[in-house]
């Protein structure tokens, strides 16, 4: 059965009881309808004695799919199975995805959150709410330029871009204001994918409203003809921004097939944004269950790296144990086999792409906290491959055990419950990548030589220019967000396996002060991603009576 099937005959919970598990109360939300909600901030505090979180990750994707969402969510279900408080904290999806390569986000098979059709497309409106404050700052700034510029802002250095959450490739790089005086400032502008704003971003990691507000203010949409940085609250428009996103900074609560509540709120690309899902989800649901599970984008080395790197020095927590999600096909994949040939059993190609998650292992054990590898089962794998897989996690120390999740819902991650509920209990003291206050060129080179396992770092011309600009900004000791493909440790995508010796080459450094982080544009990697050539859109359907097909 497709996953849209499963879900459409599954019998939800009104929203209102999935909230009243979850401990809130039937004032602390607002209903979007019969099944999601939003939850009402500020929360009042709870009195609470257990407080963990695990970070759900994975090995680097490849087309025959990892399943974070699925394994996150059907561990979810196994640890409510258990007796545990649990509460699920996800990212939304992009419009992007779900019209082109991938589909829907929801998780798969018995594993899902629901109502996954309106999750996956308008939702609670929140993407439209980002995309919307995006670009009536773009409009506002060209409004500036147009009637008679007071900030003297420099039409040819504007890098506030508009945004759109489809992959629209047309639209990367376009020329606005053409057609005579009276239509504007010609200038060359861009479109990004509304989940790699900066907005987007801030909303994931304000801490309240306020902080908020001091976010958008502070963003950097250009600079002066003479080379000083402009910002939002410059402009003077911070108060209408802030105010388009006032709803879509209260986190979204649904439930899971098995009706575990859960929060999905933010849902920023981990290769071109930060990769996790928004501070304020994963603090609402840290202060109302014992067990929050959250995931982060793409493999270890975007997501979680982000995650353990950025979001944790605001969220003010850091995992209690790390879940990184492998497939015995995606191993193969890295061990060289061709996707046609996945249904095959190779024990040797699996051992041979378990590089790829050994060096996962590897570096999530750098930040010193307790890794469980969850081995997601597809009906194609074979004993002998599961097993190979355990036992070369066994020799390097770490307990891999097979999820079941996604024909058998949380009864097939009892076992990983178990082992999570075991793992989360260990104190350890968590270990930085990376001071806060290394220089930029350095945090870069950490990131590169100990997760990537790269040679070095080569900057382009550009970059180095504006490293010293960001020097004598006083930008230089922000965090960075590395945006890289997803598909290898390296810049280079065709890469499998664990690469080594390879340069990473950055070839822009964009400023984004709100998020309080400074991008790294590696390789060939794009802001506004296109559609192939048969786009998942082909496949949806909407029947008369407005029932939906096809989203997967
Ligand atoms: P990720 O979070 O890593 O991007 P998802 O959990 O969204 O991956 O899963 C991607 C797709 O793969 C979904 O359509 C899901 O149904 C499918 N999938 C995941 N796990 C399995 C599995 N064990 N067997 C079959 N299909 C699966």
């Amino acid at each position: 059965m497709k996953d849209i099937e499963i879900a459409q005959q599954s019998k939800m919970e009104p929203i209102v009881e999935v909230a009243k598990r979850a401990g809130l109360t039937a004032s602390e939300i607002e209903q979007y309808g019969d099944y999601k909600a939003k939850i009402k901030l500020p929360l009042a505090s709870r009195p609470k004695t257990k407080e963990k979180l695990v970070l759900v990750t994975a090995i680097n994707p490849t087309p025959a799919g990892e399943g974070k969402s699925t394994v996150t969510v059907g561990l979810g279900d196994a640890l409510s199975l258990l007796g545990k408080k649990v509460m699920l904290a996800l990212r939304e999806p992009s419009l992007g995805p779900v019209m082109g390569v991938k589909g829907g986000a929801t998780g798969g098979g018995y594993s899902q959150v629901v109502p996954m059709e309106d999750i996956n497309l308008h939702f609670t409106g929140d993407m439209h709410a980002l995309t919307t404050a995006n670009n009536t700052l773009a409009a506002l700034i060209d409004n500036h330029i147009y009637q008679g510029n007071k900030l003297n802002i420099d039409s040819r250095r504007v890098i506030w871009k508009r945004v759109l959450d489809i992959n629209d490739r047309a639209l990367r790089q376009v020329i606005i204001g053409l057609g005579g005086p009276l239509q504007g400032v010609p200038r060359q502008d861009g479109f990004d994918i509304t989940v790699a704003s900066e907005l987007m971003a801030v909303l994931c990691l304000s801490a309240d409203l306020a902080d908020l507000k001091r976010r958008i203010g502070n963003i950097v949409i250009g600079y002066t003809v003479d080379r000083q940085p402009v910002t939002v609250d410059q402009l003077g428009v911070t108060g209408a921004i802030a105010a388009l996103l006032k709803d879509a900074i209260k986190p979204n609560l649904v439930q899971t097939l098995a009706h575990t509540p859960a929060i999905i709120h933010g849902g920023p690309f981990a290769n071109i944004a930060h990769g996790c899902n928004s501070v304020l989800a994963t603090k609402t649901a840290l202060s109302l269950a014992d067990y929050t599970l959250t995931e982060a984008g793409f493999g270890a080395d975007l997501g979680a790296e982000k995650f353990l790197d950025i979001k944790t020095r605001v969220l003010g927590k850091t995992p209690d144990t790390i879940v990184i999600v492998a497939t015995a096909r995606a191993l193969k994949m890295n061990g060289g086999v061709a996707k046609s040939d996945l249904e095959n059993e190779n024990v040797e190609a699996v051992k041979r792409g378990y590089v790829n998650l050994q060096r996962h292992i590897q570096n999530m054990q750098s930040y010193n906290v307790p890794v469980v590898v969850a081995i997601n089962k597809f009906a194609s794998d074979t004993v002998a491959e599961l097993q190979a897989i355990q036992d070369l996690a066994t020799q390097d120390g770490v307990a891999a055990i097979v999820a079941d999740v996604w024909a058998q819902g949380g009864q097939g991650a009892l076992d990983l419950a178990r082992k999570v509920l075991e793992t989360t209990e260990e104190v350890r003291a968590f270990h930085e990548l990376y001071a806060a206050d290394d220089d930029l060129e350095v945090k870069i080179d950490k990131i590169v030589k100990k997760i990537y396992h790269g040679a070095g770092v080569e900057y382009s011309a550009k970059a180095k220019r504006q490293i010293q600009t960001f020097k004598k900004e006083g930008w230089d000791k922000l965090p960075v967000c590395m945006a890289k493909t997803q598909y290898s440790f390296s810049d280079d995508a065709k890469s499998l396996g664990a690469p080594e010796g390879f340069t990473v080459h950055v070839r822009e450094l964009v400023p984004k002060l709100g998020s309080q982080f400074i991008v790294a544009l590696t390789g060939n990697i794009l802001t506004m991603p296109g559609l192939p050539k048969v786009p998942a859109a082909d496949n949806i359907e909407v029947a008369d009576d407005g029932t939906i097909s096809g989203l997967f």
